[in-house]
């Protein structure tokens, strides 16, 4: 059985054909600037090659038939004709609380989604277009399967996602947190259990997943009972450009001294802060952030410790949330490659009984393993996230129901 999992922005289709009998990806790429057909640019990596070209897509259709061509018809192809393609899987970012696992696509799920707009206004509305011209161009014999960020979340206690707002508007509005990256949080929670061998349900773990967006959930016996990420993916932690929680005050203040509209102000809390903030417009990068503390930047190591004091605070707590703590793993780019991140947001934690080995921490970039220390009471571990194979394996796991 082989899966296309899609992953659709407003001017983006990344895609991954996945062969599900070994796991293995066939061949893989992205869509880019779809909408300006004269510089849209398709790449496509296959074992052996990779290609990138441009080709008009004026809408997610010609998207979809650009990668349908690539992969049956060029000279790289790596299927003969549509009809191998099963199944397609898609990542949606909010299910709102209508969705709390994957389901099949049927036009009253495409409404759904589509009906979740106002609550992702950056990230539904484009789902929907590409979810619409999926189905054009595969037809209505292939299945799709949606998979929601949100939906692992949805298992939160009351308690954890309402805000101490007015019930009316709380109510009225949908206020609440939702949480994000719940596919990644899924997928490393689940997957640390098997490499300790253990039933996640004896578990209680903390996943990290640090990138340029950044979330930690604690994950209680395979279920998710608090994430920092909250109504919007802007909460909690400081990122590579967004603000992360800060005081509602500060933001009402900002906003009438210096005359912003809410769009503006949005716009400054999602795009503008951060790290890219704190180093006054330097850089929104992990990597770069760090070369330029090496270098003697303040505003840079500033940016940094405030992240990974962060990371660390929120360990402390959802140990407190959860009675305790098992696991503490880190994915993500930031949690997958920062021995500085990791060994910082550990440190003075053992007092809880985190212990990392200093040189498995330095030792283990990009992989699976484990870095505490042999006599840590916790386990620590850096788990690679892979949000396509968790689609795809949700994806065939409907398809064959
Ligand atoms: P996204 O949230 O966009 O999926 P990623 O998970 O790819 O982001 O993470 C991007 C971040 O990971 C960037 O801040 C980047 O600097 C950081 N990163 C990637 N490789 C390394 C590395 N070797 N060392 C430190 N940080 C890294």
């Amino acid at each position: 059985m082989k899966i296309l999992v899609i992953n659709a922005g407003s001017s983006s289709l990344k895609y991954q054909l996945i062969d599900m009998t070994d796991e293995s990806v066939i061949c893989k790429g992205n869509c880019e600037r779809i909408g300006d057909a004269e510089n849209s640019l398709v790449s496509y990596k296959t074992a052996d090659h990779k290609i990138e070209k441009l080709v008009p897509m004026p809408t997610h259709t010609e998207a979809f038939e650009t990668i349908i061509d690539l992969m049956t018809n060029s000279e790289y192809k790596v299927i003969n004709d549509l009809s191998e393609i099963s199944a397609t899987g898609h990542r949606i970012v909010q299910g709102g609380d209508i969705f709390s696992e994957s389901v099949l696509v049927t036009d009253k799920v495409i409404d759904q989604i589509e009906g979740l707009s106002e609550l992702a206004p950056l990230h539904n509305p484009a789902h929907v277009k590409a979810l619409r011209a999926c189905k054009k161009v595969f037809g209505d014999n292939v299945p799709m399967v949606v998979v929601f960020d949100t939906a692992f979340h949805q298992t939160m206690p009351q308690k954890a996602y309402m805000y101490g707002l007015p019930m009316e508007y709380s109510e009225k509005y949908n206020l609440r947190k939702y949480g994000f990256h719940g596919t990644s949080h899924r997928y490393v929670s689940a997957r640390v259990a098997e490499l300790i061998g253990k039933p996640a349900s004896e578990l209680k773990t903390i996943t990290c997943h640090l990138g340029n967006g950044s979330s930690i959930s604690a994950v209680k016996y395979g279920k998710c009972i608090d994430t920092t990420m909250g109504f919007t993916p802007l909460d909690g932690l400081l990122m590579g450009t967004r603000s992360g929680a800060i005081d509602p005050s500060a933001v009402l203040y900002l906003m009438d001294k210096e005359n912003m509209t809410p769009t503006e102000m949005s716009n400054l809390l999602n795009k503008k802060s951060g790290y890219l903030g704190v180093t006054r417009g330097l850089t929104s990068d992990d990597r770069d952030l760090r070369a330029l503390a090496l270098e003697g930047n303040q505003d840079a190591a500033l940016a940094g410790d405030m992240q990974r004091y962060e990371v660390k605070k929120y360990i402390g707590s959802f140990a407190a949330a959860m009675g305790g703590v098992d696991v503490v793993l880190f994915t993500g780019g930031i949690g997958e490659n920062s021995t500085l991140t990791r060994e910082v947001a550990c440190k003075g934690l053992e007092f809880m009984g985190i212990k990392l080995d200093k040189e498995l921490n330095e030792k283990l970039n990009r992989g699976e393993g484990k870095i505490s220390a042999a006599d840590s009471k916790v386990q620590v571990w850096i788990v690679p996230t892979n949000e396509e194979l968790l689609i795809a394996r949700d994806t065939r796991d409907i398809v064959n129901k």
